[in-house]
C-alpha cells in the first residue's frame, strides 16, 4: 500500500498515477483527549486502518498525482532520528572537502552516534525547500527513511524490521558550517518527506534499493542502500538502545556521496526503488 496525505489534509491511496481519496477511513481513528499521545495517530493505528482504507477505496473519487499538493506522509512524528556519514564514500568526500567539514575531523558514525532533527523542519514534496541563508552553502542529502510503526525499546537487530510501518524518501537538507548538525539541519523545510509512505510489506528487505538524486536534470547522487555502513535493522536496534521509538517516529538512514549545493530556483528530483520519485522545488525564503 502507498499512502499519502495531500491538499487539505486528505488521506490518499495510490493507484498508479492517481490518488484515491480515502479520507473517510480516518473516521475509524479513536477519539483522543488532551494530553494527546506523543505518537502519530495514523501510523499507530495503521494496521487497523488498512482494511478500512481498502474498503473506502472502492468507488472513491480520485485526482492525478501531478495535481495533488503532497504533504508529509506522517503528520505528527514525535522525533526525527538521523544517521550522520553512514556511507563510506560520503565519509571520504566529507573528509576531503573543507567546504563540507569546515576543518573539523569527520568522526565515524560508530563513534559519533546519531542526532535529532527538529520536527518543525518537516515538509511534504510539493511544499518544497526554502533557503533562509542564501549566502551559505545549502546541500541536498537524499536518504532512505524508515517510519517506525510500533513502540521500540532495546529491540534486537533480528526483530528490528518488525517495528517499521513503512518507508519514504527523505531529503536531509543541510547548511554547511561550524554549528552542530542538529541546528544546521533543522531549519524550516529542511526535512522533506515524501512523496508517500510505502508500507513495509511492499519493500521487504530495505537493503539493495537504488537511490538517485538530480538537480535540474544534472546527476548528483546515485547509490544503493546495500552500501550503508550501519544498515536499517542495526540503526533501529542501536537507536532503540538510547531512545524509545514511538509510532510515527522518523529514522533518516544517512546520505551517500555526491552532496552538493542547491540555490533558489533549482528543482530536485529524488527517487528510490520500490518507493517512487518526488520533485522538490527550492525557493528563496
Ligand atoms: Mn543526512
Amino acid at each position: 500500500m502507498k499512502i499519502c496525505r495531500y491538499n487539505d489534509n486528505r488521506l490518499g491511496l495510490l493507484d498508479g498515477e492517481r490518488i484515491l481519496d480515502v479520507t473517510a477511513a480516518l473516521d475509524a481513528l479513536p477519539a483522543y483527549k488532551y494530553p494527546f499521545p506523543r505518537t502519530d495517530q495514523l501510523i499507530s493505528n495503521l494496521e487497523m486502518l488498512k482494511g478500512r482504507i481498502a474498503e473506502v477505496a472502492k468507488g472513491a473519487s480520485s485526482i492525478a498525482v501531478a495535481d495533488a499538493h503532497l504533504l508529509p506522509p506522517v503528520a505528527n512524528p514525535g522525533k526525527v532520528v538521523a544517521a550522520p556519514v553512514n556511507y563510506k564514500a560520503h565519509l571520504e568526500e566529507s573528509r576531503n572537502d573543507v567546504e563540507i567539514n569546515y576543518n573539523r575531523k569527520v568522526i565515524e558514525i560508530q563513534t559519533i552516534g546519531l542526532f535529532l532533527k527538529s520536527t518543525s523542519s518537516i515538509v511534504g514534496a510539493t511544499e518544497g525547500v526554502r533557503i533562509t541563508f542564501p549566502e551559505r552553502r545549502n546541500d541536498h542529502e537524499i536518504e532512505l527513511v524508515a517510519v517506525i510503526g510500533r513502540t521500540a525499546k532495546n529491540v534486537s537487530v533480528e526483530s528490528a524490521l518488525d517495528y517499521v510501518a513503512g518507508y519514504c524518501i527523505g531529503l536531509d537538507m543541510t547548511i554547511r558550517g561550524p554549528e552542530e548538525r542538529s541546528l544546521r539541519k533543522s531549519l524550516d523545510t529542511f526535512t522533506v518527506l515524501g512523496p508517500w509512505l510505502v508500507t513495509a510489506d511492499e519493500i521487504g528487505d530495505p537493503a539493495g534499493l537504488q537511490m538517485v538524486l538530480t538537480v535540474n536534470g544534472e546527476p548528483r547522487q546515485n547509490a544503493n542502500t546495500r552500501d550503508l555502513i550501519i544498515n536499517v535493522p542495526n540503526l533501529i536496534s542501536w537507536a532503540s538502545s538510547f531512545y524509545t521509538l514511538n509510532p510515527g517516529d522518523i529514522l533518516m538512514t544517512g546520505t551517500p556521496e555526491g552532496v552538493e549545493r542547491v540555490v533558489a530556483g533549482d528543482t530536485i528530483d529524488a527517487r528510490i526503488d520500490k518507493i517512487g520519485s518526488m520533485q522538490v522545488k527550492v525557493r528563496a525564503a
